[in-house]
């Protein structure tokens, strides 16, 4: 794996370098970095764990999380990366269950009893102990380097095998994003470490020996502490969401002069508003936008545009740009034919980032992925399920999900999951979510819901119980705020669900 290389040669090359800090107060360097997942990967590689099985890496923004997914890599075993904050107790099980994974590394408090866990102290204990790889271990090519799971339709969650290459031919692409140099600069992590968004910071920094920067969730969750953090973090490149931009631009301090080390804002993960764009323009007149869009299943992204005035100011909303190289977009009808140039269809990714397929699911994996030849080389090809449009100078232009995934804030959320979990509530007999919008954008889900049994309580108080108990079982931006009860679920023409008007009611 290249990418493993190039960490290495920063930890020889700068060893005292901070390769982590994080705003709650930890750091690490580049060295201890190294030196700690090569103690990991010795203890993974006595284990006798059988080749190419996952590992669980459960926890926050601590720099042992990263040391345990290099770690894995080192030992040649996918690292399954669970945010213990945006993934509820049940979610995690449920990956660890499809995973079934000999051990589980947990850097947090964590609901895995009667596995087999390897919990902080020990972590730190295996990594006083030292140790080094067998480089001949390392993942590499077609071996998977990560598996991470997003919302399924089906109310259970699917993990996508990103390989190796996949993530080398990634991180070739993105480096050079915005014509930025990256050396040694500090990258912004927003997103947790179970989204891919994060993908990008942490691979992009760690391959040119620069300092991963994480907004811990309890500093996020306080505005003026976050302002502080940033203001201190010397951020030069910033990854997140635009959800996340535009909270932070909602406090008026957030400009230049709190962050003048921001040369380039890296969007990814869902629509980007004229009006985010025009916002920080304003607020940073020095500093480059640009849109990136792709989704999980082809490795974080796989489109870029530098979004200039022109295209802030225009009343077309901003393209997600052109593909990179080694990735060709097709836009195709429902029969997975080729549509003309201009006209909308499903976006069909092509090249070599696209991911493996989902861990254990060779049904859904066969339902989205396909193969196929592009520049003489074959590759992988991934149905997005997105809705789209190229213009003649091979611009994507997204307009929306064919089907009834959707993205609040960033994170990618499967209507169907929440409805599943919902249907399995006692006294539910049938439900429909969707998303309310407010500016064109959506702003929150709502959850309309027949009962099966009288209701006793108040509407309010009914959905409160329903809320407390998805709660257990969903992450907490898949909970709808509200909760609309019926005495039956309005149908369209040919007797399904009418979400269309459910939206507007
Ligand atoms: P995820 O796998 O969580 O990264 O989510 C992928 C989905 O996010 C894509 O299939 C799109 O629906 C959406 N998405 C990603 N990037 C963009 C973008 N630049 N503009 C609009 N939607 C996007």
């Amino acid at each position: 794996m290249e990418y493993l290389e190039h960490v290495e040669s920063n930890a020889m090359a700068r060893p005292d370098v901070h390769a982590i800090v994080t705003s709650s107060g930890q750091c690490a360097t580049f060295e201890w970095l190294w030196n700690a997942s090569e103690a990991i990967a010795s203890f993974i590689d006595r284990h006798d764990v059988p080749s190419g099985q996952p590992i669980i890496v459960y926890g926050h923004k601590d720099p042992r999380m990263l040391a345990c997914f290099h770690g894995c890599l080192k030992s040649g075993h996918p690292y399954v990366p669970i945010d213990r904050y945006s993934v509820p107790d049940d979610r995690a099980r449920n990956i660890a269950s499809q995973v079934n994974a000999p051990f589980i590394f947990a850097i947090e408090e964590h609901p895995f009893d009667g596995c087999n866990v390897v919990c902080k102290q020990e972590v730190d204990d295996i990594i006083a102990c030292g140790g080094a790889s067998d480089r001949g271990q390392w993942v590499s090519g077609e071996d998977v380097a990560y598996i991470i799971f997003t919302s399924g339709s089906t109310g259970v969650p699917k993990g996508v095998q990103v390989t190796s290459d996949c993530f080398d031919n990634f991180c070739k692409w993105a480096l050079d994003l915005g014509g930025v140099e990256k050396t040694g600069k500090v990258f912004l992590n927003q997103a947790p470490f179970s989204f891919d968004l994060s993908v990008y910071e942490v691979a992009m920094s760690l391959w040119v020996g620069g300092t991963l920067y994480c907004l811990a969730k309890e500093t996020q969750e306080d505005m003026k502490a976050m302002m502080e953090a940033l203001a201190s973090s010397n951020t030069a490149i910033w990854v997140s969401t635009p959800s996340f931009a535009d909270m932070c631009l909602v406090n008026k301090g957030f400009d230049e002069s709190l962050v003048p080390s921001i040369e380039l804002f890296l969007f990814c993960g869902e629509t980007l508003t004229n009006e985010t764009v025009k916002r920080l323009m304003e607020r940073f007149p020095n500093a480059i936008v640009m849109n990136t869009y792709g989704p999980t299943e082809s490795t974080v992204a796989v489109t870029e545009v530098i979004v200039s005035e022109a295209m802030a100011n225009s009343p077309n909303p901003i393209p997600c740009g052109i593909a990179r190289p080694g990735t060709r977009i097709a836009i195709c009808d429902a029969d997975g034919s080729e549509l003309p140039v201009g006209e909308y269809g499903e976006i069909v990714i092509q090249g070599d980032t696209v991911a493996l397929g989902y861990y254990g699911r060779p049904d859904l994996t066969e339902r989205c992925f396909g193969s196929s030849v592009l520049n003489g080389v074959p590759v992988r090809t991934y149905r997005t399920g997105d809705e789209g449009r190229l213009d003649d100078e091979g611009f994507l232009h997204y307009r929306g999900r064919l089907d009834l995934q959707i993205k609040l804030n960033g994170f990618r959320i499967e209507l169907g999951d929440i409805e599943e979990n919902l249907r399995k509530l006692p006294g539910i007999a049938s439900v429909a979510v969707v998303p309310a919008y407010r500016n064109g954008k959506i702003a929150h889900l709502v959850a309309h819901v027949v009962s099966s049994n009288e209701r006793t309580e108040s509407d309010f108080r009914e959905g409160l119980k329903l809320k407390a108990e998805l709660e257990s079982v969903l992450p907490h931006y898949m909970i709808p705020r509200k909760f609309v009860f019926h005495d039956k679920l309005p149908m369209t023409g040919n007797g399904k669900i009418d979400r269309k008007l459910l939206a507007i009611l």
